[in-house]
């Protein structure tokens, strides 16, 4: 099996952000991405340094050393890292990643990420997230859950029901977080499941979470394009990623009648103009470990996927996949950001030019969050809800925070995503305002 990597891209200029104790970010790094949008958002509300150089800053981290005795004996030794980002609308809320490439940059960007989004959809939490540098398909399940279950014991100061509540991310899934939920309440000394969400549902999981992000993902576009008209079962659609986001919502984008034409993850991609059978391809994915092979689909790049001819993108792999080589052949009418921080400020630049709307992600993948809230909502009230409530809540919660976002954007003259932004930010900020600051 061959790996098809995303190309690396230039350095573009630094965003001017006036934070002197902002952390220094790489120039085309997510945190740059997510500083330059702060500042954009930041000057449209007109809040001064004083303000931003709050929003900018990280509330608390911890980086922590997390060894593993190998299954054959050899100890190894990963960096893990928990950022919360604000805390003052509630706990912290964030997923839990293992990548190759984590490092304190990455987590802070995407717990900042995760305190926009919560606001936008009215969450009462915060934003955090936390990382081990670790590929995770090099070790055995036994290995995965005494990384999990060391990384927990470090970081266990740091959260909490009320404090700090993960979920999974990339590399990570229902089984990390029933691990994480056991070492946190082994350590309590009682069973505390609000502790985590994602969790399987013999643990208090909640119906509906596996496939909450992706069905989040498809509401929103299909807002969009009511908006526009444009109904649902008329549109073409690519999906690059093929995760526990990406694979469901090609499955949902499918079952609503849209066609899916496109796919990949990171070992390629496929391509079928007359619709992929999404059904039969996650059988093929879950005998293989990949989408490459599907016998009904031609073999396509991970880069040619973003410049199809599609009504409909969905990045929902890695950051920074939209950048300023890339963006420029993105020929979709609409991007919706499954991945969190696929589009960085230059390709943004680019994409609004080209006249393609894009449904950020702090908007386009919040269904995750908003029954990651219903779940810890059922575990503290320790009574669980039908799934039709589930899917009625989230679909209603996704649908109105559309509508405020693009009424926003359309009053202010904004894109969707600078729209989103000032709504997250101003909840946070009036939180700051409306608390005070202490002593
Ligand atoms: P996952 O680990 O389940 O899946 C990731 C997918 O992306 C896999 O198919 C993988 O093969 C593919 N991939 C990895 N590197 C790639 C590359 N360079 N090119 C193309 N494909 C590549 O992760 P996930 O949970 O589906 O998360 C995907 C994205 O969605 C991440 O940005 C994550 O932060 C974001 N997100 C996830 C959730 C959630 O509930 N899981 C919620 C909100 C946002």
């Amino acid at each position: 099996m061959t790996t098809t990597s995303i190309p690396d891209s230039p350095q573009p200029t630094p965003p001017e952000t006036d934070l002197p104790d902002a952390p220094a970010p790489r120039n085309s790094s997510p945190l740059a991405t997510a500083h330059s949008q702060l500042a954009t958002a930041v000057e449209v509300l007109g809040y001064d340094s004083g303000q931003h150089q709050m929003l900018a800053t990280p509330r608390r981290e911890i980086h922590v050393a997390v060894p593993l005795r190998r299954d054959d004996g050899e100890t190894v030794l990963f960096h893990g890292f928990r950022v919360q980002h604000n805390i003052s609308r509630g706990p912290g809320k964030g997923g839990l990643r293992y990548a190759p490439g984590v490092d304190i940059d990455e987590v802070r960007a995407l717990a900042m990420w995760m305190t926009w989004k919560c606001g936008i959809v009215d969450l009462p939490y915060g934003g955090a997230k936390g990382g081990v540098a670790i590929d995770p398909r090099d070790y055995s399940t036994a290995e995965l859950e005494r990384v999990t279950r060391r990384y927990t014991s470090e970081i266990m100061p740091m959260i909490g029901p009320d404090t700090d509540v993960m979920a999974p991310d990339m590399g990570t899934d229902e089984q990390t977080m029933a691990w994480v939920m056991d070492t946190y309440s082994v350590n309590r000394g009682y069973t505390i499941p609000a502790v985590v969400t994602g969790k399987p549902l013999a643990v208090g999981g909640s119906r509906g979470r596996g496939t909450a992000t992706s069905a989040g993902i498809v509401h929103v576009t299909a807002a969009a394009l009511e908006e526009a008209g444009v109904p649902l079962t008329d549109v073409t659609v690519a999906v690059q990623g093929f995760g526990k986001v990406g694979s469901h919502a090609a499955a949902i984008f499918a079952e609503r009648g849209a066609k899916v034409v496109a796919v990949s993850d990171q070992y390629g991609g496929l391509r079928n103009d007359t619709g992929i059978d999404v059904k039969r391809l996650l059988e093929h994915l879950a005998a293989t470990g990949s989408v490459v092979g599907f016998d009904d689909a031609e073999p396509l790049s991970n880069v040619d996927l973003l410049g199809l001819e599609v009504d409909v993108l969905v990045p929902a792999a890695v950051e920074g996949v939209l950048d300023e080589q890339t963006a420029g052949r993105v020929r979709a009418r609409w991007v919706v950001e499954g991945a969190n921080g696929p589009t960085t400020t230059a390709g943004d630049a680019i994409l609004a030019r080209n006249g393609v709307t894009v449904v950020p992600d702090v908007l386009a993948n919040a269904g995750g969050v908003v029954v990651s809230y219903f779940e810890w909502v059922q575990a503290n009230q320790t009574y669980w809800w039908a799934e039709h409530e589930i899917a009625e809540r989230l679909e209603h919660r996704m649908t109105s925070a559309y509508g405020d976002v693009s009424a926003l954007a359309r009053r202010q003259d904004l894109s969707l995503r600078d729209a989103a932004l000032v709504i997250g930010i101003q909840r946070t900020a009036e939180a700051h305002r409306i608390r005070g600051l202490y002593p």
